[in-house]
C-alpha cells in the first residue's frame, strides 16, 4: 500500500487529519487498531473550544455539534459553599465553548471520511514506523491477521499516549517533560438531567468535584479520588453522597440523582515529548502530550496540531518550502505549553492534595477568592479555558 500521509490512530487528531486532508486534495490512509464500536463509544472529552468548533465547521463536520450541542457561556467555581460564575463572552469579547461529546465528534468524522474520504482501516495495528528519517517512511501494520507495509511521503503519529509512533523518535533527540499527580477522577454517565445549566467546578475539603453533562438528559459527574482507585469500590450511592457533600452550596440548590450507567477512573498526568516531529514523522495530540482533564484541553490541543501539520503541508504543495514543516514542532509545543500551564494551574487551584497543610488549604481559597473579586483575575481564566489561537 503506499499514501502521502499515512495516520496512525483514528482518534479525534487521526480522523479530523484525514479530513482536513481529503478537502485539501491530498490522499491518507488511516490505520485503527480497535473496531468501529469501541471508538465510537469510548467516553472521554466533552468541551469544545471556540477554535475546534470553528475548525470543525469549516472542515463540514459541524452540522449535528450545531444542532445537537450545547453552547456554554460560562462555568460556576463553587468553594467554600459560595457560588461564583465566570461569564466567558464578557470577558473575551464574544468567545463561548461547545459541549459535544468526543464520541460524537468521531461518530461523525467516522461517518464523513467512510462516505466521502479515503481507507479508514479498523483493527489494523500499527507496529512500527520505518525510516522516519528518511524520504520514504513506512508502517508496519497487521490487519485481517495479515502483516502488510504502508509507504508514505509522511506519517503522523495520532495513536495516543500508549501508541507505537513516538518510539521511533530516537532516544537521543527525545527530551520528555512529565508530572503525576497523587489522584485520579472517578467520573459517572447518569441518566439525569444536569443538575446546572453550566459547568460546575468545585473545590472542597474532601476534594475536587466536577459537574458536567453529555446532553439536556445525560449528566457527566467527577470526583476526585486517591491515585490507583478501583471504581467498583465506589457503590452508586457513596458516589451520589459524596458528590453532593462536595457540592455543597448556601442556598438551596439541589443536586439531582439518577441512575449510573457508566464508571471509570481516569488518572492524571502531565506530559510532553520533545520534539513533535522528527524527519518525515510527525506526532499529534495524546501521542506527543498528555494534560490533567481539569483544563478541558486534550481533545482541543490535538485539532490543533492536526490543523498546523495540514496547513504546512498544503503550503509546501502550494510553495514548493517546507518551512511550515519544519516549525511544526515549534509551532504546536508553543501552544501545548500554554495549555500544560493552563491544566497545571487549574488542577492544582482546585484539587486538594494528600499533603495539603492548612496553610496551603487557605492559599487555594484566597486564590479562588481573587476570580471572585478580580476581573483581570477572571479574564485570564476565561481566555485560558476558550482557548489559545490556533495561529
Ligand atoms: C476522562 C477524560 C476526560 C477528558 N475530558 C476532556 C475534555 O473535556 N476536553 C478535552 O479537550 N480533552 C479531554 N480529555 C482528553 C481527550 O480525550 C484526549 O486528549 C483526546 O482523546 C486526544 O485525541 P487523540 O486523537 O490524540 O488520541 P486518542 O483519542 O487516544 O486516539 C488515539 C487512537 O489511536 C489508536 N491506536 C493506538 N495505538 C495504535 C496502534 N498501534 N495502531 C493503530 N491505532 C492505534 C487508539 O485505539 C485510538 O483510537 C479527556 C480525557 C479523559 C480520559
Amino acid at each position: 500500500m503506499r499514501t502521502t500521509v499515512g495516520i496512525i490512530g483514528a482518534g479525534p487528531a487521526g480522523l479530523l487529519l484525514a479530513r482536513l486532508l481529503h478537502n485539501a486534495g491530498i490522499d491518507s490512509v488511516v490505520l485503527e487498531s480497535r473496531d468501529r464500536a469501541y471508538v465510537e463509544r469510548r467516553q472521554r472529552a466533552g468541551i469544545l473550544e471556540q477554535g475546534t468548533v470553528d475548525v470543525l465547521r469549516a472542515a463540514g463536520a459541524g452540522e449535528r455539534m450545531d444542532r445537537e450541542g450545547l453552547r456554554h457561556d460560562g462555568i460556576e467555581l463553587r468553594f467554600d459553599k459560595r457560588r461564583h460564575r465566570v461569564d466567558f463572552p464578557a470577558l473575551t469579547g464574544g468567545r463561548s465553548v461547545m459541549v459535544y461529546a468526543q464520541t460524537e465528534v468521531c461518530k461523525d468524522l467516522i461517518a464523513l471520511q467512510l462516505k466521502e474520504g479515503g481507507p479508514l482501516l479498523f483493527e489494523a495495528e500499527a507496529l512500527a514506523v520505518e525510516g522516519a528519517g528518511t524520504d520514504r517512511p513506512r508502517v508496519r501494520f497487521r490487519h485481517e491477521g495479515e502483516e502488510d507495509v504502508l509507504e508514505c511521503d509522511y506519517v503522523v503519529g495520532c495513536d495516543g499516549f500508549w501508541g507505537v509512533a513516538r518510539k521511533a523518535v530516537p532516544a537521543e533527540v527525545t527530551r520528555v517533560f512529565e508530572r503525576t499527580y497523587p489522584f485520579g477522577w472517578l467520573g459517572i454517565l447518569a441518566d439525569v438531567p444536569p443538575s446546572h445549566d453550566e459547568l460546575v467546578y468545585a473545590r472542597h475539603d474532601r476534594g475536587f468535584a466536577l459537574l458536567s453533562m453529555r446532553s439536556p438528559s445525560v449528566s457527566r459527574l467527577y470526583l476526585q479520588v486517591p491515585e490507583g482507585t478501583d471504581a467498583e469500590e465506589w457503590s452508586d450511592e457513596r458516589i451520589w453522597d459524596e458528590l453532593e457533600r462536595r457540592f455543597e452550596t448556601a442556598d438551596d440548590w439541589r443536586l439531582r440523582r439518577g441512575p449510573i450507567t457508566q464508571k471509570s477512573v481516569t488518572p492524571m498526568r502531565s506530559y510532553v515529548h520533545e520534539p513533535m516531529r522528527h524527519g518525515r514523522l510527525f506526532l499529534a495530540g495524546d501521542a506527543a502530550h498528555i494534560v490533567p482533564p481539569t483544563g478541558a484541553k486534550g481533545l482541543n490541543l490535538a485539532v490543533g496540531d492536526v490543523v498546523t501539520f495540514a496547513r504546512a503541508l498544503v503550503h509546501r504543495r502550494e510553495t514548493g518550502s517546507d518551512t511550515l514543516l519544519d516549525a511544526y514542532s515549534a509551532t504546536c509545543l508553543r501552544r501545548v505549553w500554554q495549555a500544560e500551564r493552563f491544566s497545571y494551574d487549574m488542577t492544582t487551584l482546585l484539587h486538594r492534595a494528600p499533603d495539603a497543610t492548612p496553610f496551603e488549604d487557605r492559599l487555594q481559597l484566597a486564590r479562588l477568592d481573587r476570580f471572585a473579586s478580580s476581573r483581570a483575575a477572571e479574564t485570564d481564566l476565561a481566555e485560558g479555558y476558550t482557548g489559545f489561537p490556533l495561529d
